[in-house]
């Protein structure tokens, strides 16, 4: 025991201080390549030799490593400590509003109001003509209503915020009636009955999963309802024998009782896209002309813009729910208010928002226009990849993602990878590991790279990623 400890401490001694690993040619150049700061180059040396350090201890390592292995494990270390935690992604996956990717990217536009906004200060919460205290929910208010219609509008956090707010300010310690067929899991653990619940009122289930009808609401309707509840079932369909109620029938029932009626859209479509797949998404617009109270929806799902939750309705309901301390809570940021003012502008001239928006552009490209791309992309890659890789152009199904159109797909084009020295699960994982990552999905056997969702200059990422194959 005692020689052996003598052993490590006698190797402990041969190890470089941080200093000599500093002065290294190899760090001294890659410092000045990379411009690396000093300090992630100190704190990745001091990590590297505490690890040989733990090592020798241990007994697990006779000498120390060589100067040459050190400064290369050094470099590595540095480089990982520069990374961000949260950075872009290139999405080949072809799911338009990919909730793990980040939903909607922003219009340019967009972009730069959240930036000016951000380095300063702004008129938030100031009224630039009395000079007094205004609200921040002022900047957008205007433009949603005159957008969809509604008498009153108000901006939260998210949709799913948005949700429980209103349940909680309208119904609370009453009962909500809601379809069976409409008790869903978004993902993420939002569930509806679970919201109900945490916002204190009680779900009053009705119907059955595939058929609900006007009278199972009536029969439901007591003297403690608060509510009636219609959501939009966002990632599912029912199939074949089916019957919901619209809208309107609720909206009828609902003054015949003198009760709110309440609709989550979930994705919320200000203007029909163009593209066939999304012909059946309920339109804002029109959901709000059935004369419902109150209509939720996402600011980055369909809408195309920064996370935020939407309420629009009637004034009197949204003046209770915008005065409640909850809404204080949950309250929307001026970056995201900087951000969703830029997008809801654009929608004024809608041929200008489904240009301008990325994620309506991206779903209204031709066919024709995805084929050509991924001929081009294709043609490159095989020049960018070993010979052992099968490089084709294939039809795939895109889909939009966020809870819009489950069963639709939209026709896409991807590029399939395949390759007899590498699984395609290994293809896979190698492309998250590229700068920026590049995240495919797998469709029987083979890596498909979606075009659809890359964005402009975005195919040169990939041919760089892919660079990976040749130098291994
Ligand atoms: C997506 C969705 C939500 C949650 O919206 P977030 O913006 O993600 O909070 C709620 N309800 C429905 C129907 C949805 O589709």
């Amino acid at each position: 025991m005692e020689s052996d400890k003598q052993t490590a401490q006698s190797i402990l001694r041969l190890l470089p201080a941080v200093h000599e690993i500093l002065d290294g040619s190899e760090i001294k150049r890659a410092e000045q390549v990379e411009r690396l700061p000093r300090w992630a180059l100190r704190q990745a040396a001091r990590h590297v030799l505490d690890r040989q350090r733990e090592e020798i201890l241990r007994g697990d390592r006779m000498e120390p490593e060589s100067l040459d292995q050190t400064h290369e494990q050094v470099l590595r270390e540095t480089r990982k400590l520069l990374l961000r935690s949260l950075r872009p992604v290139v999405n080949a996956t072809g799911v338009l509003l990919h909730t793990n990717l980040g939903r909607a990217p922003l219009a340019e536009e967009a972009v730069r109001a959240l930036q000016e906004v951000s380095a300063g200060y702004s008129n938030l919460e100031f009224n630039l003509d009395t000079g007094k205290r205004g609200l921040r929910y002022e900047h957008v208010e205007g433009l949603l209503c005159s957008l969809t219609g509604a008498e009153s509008a108000l901006v939260v956090n998210n949709n799913a915020a948005a949700v429980y707010l209103a349940l909680r300010v309208l119904a609370k310690g009453k009962g909500v009636i809601v379809s069976r067929g409409e008790l869903i899991e978004i993902g993420g653990s939002f569930r509806i009955p679970d919201i109900l619940e945490e916002s204190d009122a009680t779900l009053v289930e009705v119907g059955t999963t595939n058929r609900t009808h006007l009278k199972d609401y009536e029969q439901a309707i007591g003297s403690s309802t608060g509510l009636l509840l219609k959501v939009h079932p966002s990632n599912y369909r029912v199939m074949g024998f089916h019957k919901e109620v619209s809208t309107e029938e609720l909206v009828a029932l609902g003054r015949r009782y003198g009760l709110p009626v309440m609709e989550d859209l979930g994705s919320g479509c200000l203007l029909d896209p163009g593209v066939p797949g999304l012909a059946n998404e309920p339109l804002v617009a029109d959901v709000l002309r059935t004369g419902v109270d109150i209509v939720t929806f996402s600011g980055d799902k369909l809408l195309g813009g920064p996370q935020a939750g939407i309420l629009l309705g009637r004034r009197e309901a949204l003046e209770r729910i915008q005065r409640h301390p909850l809404n204080r809570v949950l309250r929307i940021d001026k970056l995201t208010l900087a951000a969703l003012e830029v997008t809801l502008l654009l929608y004024r001239d809608p041929q200008t928002a489904r240009t301008r928006i990325p994620s309506l552009a991206m779903l209204s490209v031709p066919e024709g226009t995805l084929r050509r791309r991924a001929q081009k992309l294709a043609k490159d890659l095989r020049q960018n990849l070993p010979a052992s890789f099968t490089v084709s152009v294939r039809a795939v199904t895109g889909r939009t993602g966020g809870g819009s159109m489950p069963t639709d797909s939209i026709p896409g084009v991807g590029v399939s990878l395949g390759s007899a020295e590498f699984p395609a699960e290994e293809i896979l994982a190698r492309l998250r590991r590229a700068t920026p990552p590049v995240v495919a999905r797998i469709e029987r056997d083979e890596v498909i790279l979606d075009v659809r969702t890359l964005q402009r200059g975005q195919d040169r990422l990939v041919l760089e990623a892919v660079q990976i194959f040749s130098t291994c």
